[in-house]
């Protein structure tokens, strides 16, 4: 099956006791067994429900995998990642990571024990500086948030292998419309849901998606002993949006390049990350493992001090000011203050996060009308 039959058929079928075609919302937080012990392979929702099955099986179609886990956010599905590890374990990781999993790494595992290296991996060769006996897994983002460096995964992989560690990928930035990490040799996928699967912004949610029985199997433990499962309204509508997520990439990416092209030449705009760019860094890797350069661009604006790029990050109409992405609506973020503000100065600076860097995520509106808004805002 191809990804748009997949998107709206992959693991659904009518419900058997109505023929209803769309899959039901089944609040219920357990189930009447027979006799004790004895029931339809659901025992209390909080290890299984229906809906979220049924999601399950689509997204871990879309990601070419055997298994996917949901959870209730793209944290509480990072965070089931790092509790396979146990204190003195260490782990390798991107030095422009989303914020929110530099916080967890930080303030959140490294007190239990947990030592984090976060380097360059513009070449993955470094990883190898950092392996010890201790290593076990290396977690890298691609395209980064919110300079969408590209890290390559296949050679990450093999880099992984050879030393035994695990490689997770979060793959939020490129949905798996345009990149599926398992088919270049990762152990897990982890997806922010409440980004492009989601689609709409109105649900938070994650998701884990390997190959592996075995570690299907631990991380299904952790997901039914801590409890970050997610609820099947939220399934429904993930499903629901995940109908339309080819449409909407294709959308993304078209809208994407337009803006891109436009920015690029702007006299307000000093630098502007977007890795379709032949000069964007790694380029070449973007083109082999992704089918397309999505729709998040960030851009340094030229000579703004911090007010300057509040007043501009402000002043739009269509655009609106916010965080998260991935969403049908065009939204524009400013790192230092909002999606990035856990990162310590110093840090973030060092890998371009500066004051006056902003983030579009590009949405599927009319790309003349995102145009005459960028217009107006940089005037
Ligand atoms: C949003 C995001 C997360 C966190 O996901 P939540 O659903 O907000 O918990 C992780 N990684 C990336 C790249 C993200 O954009």
């Amino acid at each position: 099956m191809k990804f748009g039959t997949k998107a709206i058929h992959a693991g659904l079928a009518p419900d058997p006791s109505t023929g209803a075609i769309m899959t039901p919302i089944f609040q219920t937080s357990t189930y009447v067994q027979e006799s004790p012990g004895v029931n339809k392979g659901f025992g209390y929702a909080r290890g299984k429900n229906p809906t979220r099955v049924a999601l399950e099986k689509n997204i871990a179609a879309l990601e070419n995998g055997k298994h996917a886990i949901c959870f209730s956010s793209g944290m509480g599905a990072t965070d089931a990642v790092i509790k396979m590890l146990r204190p003195g374990d260490e782990v390798i990781t991107g030095d422009d990571l989303y914020g929110g999993s530099y916080r967890m790494f930080t303030k959140i595992f490294e007190p239990y024990g947990i030592k984090f290296h976060f380097i360059n991996m513009h070449d993955v060769n470094n990883i190898s500086k950092y392996v010890n006996e201790k290593t076990k897994l290396v977690w890298i983002e691609t395209p980064t948030n919110p300079t969408m460096q590209i890290v390559d995964i296949e050679a990450c992989s093999k880099i992984a292998k050879q030393h035994k560690l695990l490689l997770a990928v979060d793959n939020t930035f490129a949905s798996p419309y345009l990149q599926n990490p398992l088919d270049f040799g990762a152990d897990i996928v982890m997806h922010s849901v409440t980004k492009y699967l989601g689609g709409h912004s109105d649900v938070v949610m994650g998701a884990l998606i390997m190959n592996d029985d075995k570690l299907h199997e631990q991380l299904y433990f952790i997901l039914n002993s801590c409890g970050a499962n997610p609820g099947p309204m939220d399934c429904f509508l993930v499903l629901r949006g995940i109908k339309t997520l080819h449409l909407r990439m294709e959308r993304h990416c078209y809208n994407g390049q337009k803006i891109a092209e436009f920015l690029k030449t702007h006299p307000r705009i000093e630098k502007i990350y977007w890795p379709g760019f032949e000069d964007h860094p790694n380029h070449h890797i973007a083109k082999k493992q992704m089918r397309g350069f999505g729709g998040m661009i960030s851009i340094v604006l030229k000579d703004a001090s911090l007010e300057e790029t509040f007043r501009i990050a402000s002043s739009f109409n269509v655009f609106s000011l916010a965080e998260s992405l991935g969403g049908v609506e065009s939204l524009i973020n400013h790192p230092v203050t909002m999606t990035h503000a856990s990162i310590p100065k110093p840090e973030r600076e060092r890998v371009g996060v500066v004051d006056n860097l902003l983030r579009l995520s590009v949405g599927v509106e009319d790309v003349d009308d995102l145009i005459e808004d960028l217009k107006q805002a940089l005037a």
